[in-house]
């Protein structure tokens, strides 16, 4: 805990939570009252603020927007039974936050400082936090370049911005995948391995081509072969072979997902052996033939667990089993809300308590 961590809070004169309809929160759509605001400026972080979430005023000319100095993280916050409210995982958040401002050239954020000033954001939107099952309050943090100068070079001012939303339970329906075999999302070298804004604006073009071929999401394979798996859409992809649990290796063009962390943490408290390599196409299209392929899932924090329903690969479909049936995702997903919403005991530390 840093005890110079010294917010000035400006509260709301207007709330909008009385008039929020917690029946229907589409992702990412529903702002609480606050955002917390912090800026980079002379190699310091400094004007610690939370205040009304509303518009920025900022100059054209920010790199942010011409050269894409600019990333995020997503995680969510949670609300018990008796009240008491945590953050899942935010230490890795922290972490991942400083890898990708490193690749970017962005200063760091002391990971203390990460954690302990969202978590005073969110203890002051804790009304905000739904308590219906499968409820959260996902967190944005993001950090963005706001040097007003249009030379290819890094910045030296940065904002430090947190948004929460309150969503409900996300359920994914069985999705078509196909194996992308042309686009590429990142490449060896490049910075697949971190959030930055570009990645996702990169991505969109295929994803509505794949759309438009009847796919609902996309399995991002190797830049140079197209022939191993990497992720699936924006979260990890995740299988079940032969009673193991299948994944590729992180590396520098793979995102190192909490979710993914987390799921093959529960697979190896329940003894079930791991193997995290590279996974080619032909073995996955293999397994999906024969039935030694028993899951298959994109593992994210937003949707937590997406089954994936049927796979596409060279002009064939590949169709898996109804995911209500399959018994690692549906014992994952069980464990892992029990242990969010405080009423299975948490064995690894992940929930930090906030308040
Ligand atoms: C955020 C993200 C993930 C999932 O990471 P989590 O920490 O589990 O939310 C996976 N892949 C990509 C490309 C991502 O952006």
């Amino acid at each position: 805990m840093t005890d110079t961590l010294d917010i000035k809070i400006t509260k709301t004169q207007q709330s909008r939570l009385a008039q929020t309809d917690f029946s229907n929160l589409p992702f990412g759509q529903i702002f609480t009252d606050h955002m917390l605001v912090v800026d980079y400026a002379d190699g310091e972080w400094k004007n610690f603020q939370i205040v009304p979430y509303g518009p920025l005023e900022l100059s054209p000319a920010i790199s942010a927007l011409h050269y894409g100095q600019a990333f995020f993280e997503g995680l969510k916050a949670y609300k018990h039974a008796d009240g008491k409210v945590t953050i899942f995982r935010p230490d890795k958040n922290a972490s991942r936050f400083n890898k990708s401002a490193d690749r970017l050239c962005m200063p760091q954020l002391p990971e203390d400082i990460f954690v302990n000033s969202i978590a005073a954001l969110v203890d002051l939107e804790r009304e905000w936090i739904p308590t219906a099952p499968g409820h959260s309050l996902y967190i944005r943090p993001f950090m963005f370049a706001t040097d007003p100068y249009l030379g290819v070079s890094p910045s030296k001012t940065y904002k430090f911005i947190v948004l929460c939303c309150p969503v409900g339970a996300y359920f994914s329906k069985p999705l078509r995948v196909k194996f992308e075999s042309h686009y590429t999302r990142s490449a060896e070298g490049g910075f697949g391995y971190a959030k930055a804004a570009g990645n996702y604006g990169g991505s969109m073009e295929p994803f509505k081509r794949a759309a438009e071929e009847g796919f609902d999401q996309l399995i991002w394979t190797d830049a140079k072969e197209h022939l191993y798996v990497e992720e699936m859409g924006a979260a990890n992809v995740m299988f079940v072979l032969d009673g193991k649990l299948v994944t590729p290796s992180t590396r520098d063009t793979i995102l190192d997902g909490v979710t993914r962390d987390t799921v093959i943490a529960l697979a190896r408290d329940w003894g079930m052996p791991v193997e995290e390599r590279r996974v080619s196409i032909a073995e996955v299209v293999e397994g999906a033939k024969n039935g030694s392929l028993t899951d298959a899932f994109g593992a994210g924090t937003a949707a937590t667990i997406a089954p994936v329903g049927a796979m596409h690969y060279d002009g064939v479909d590949y169709p898996m089993s109804d995911p209500s049936t399959r018994e690692f995702s549906q014992k994952v997903l069980k464990t892992l809300n029990a242990i969010r919403y405080g009423e299975a005991p948490d064995t690894h530390n992940w929930n930090f308590l906030v308040g």
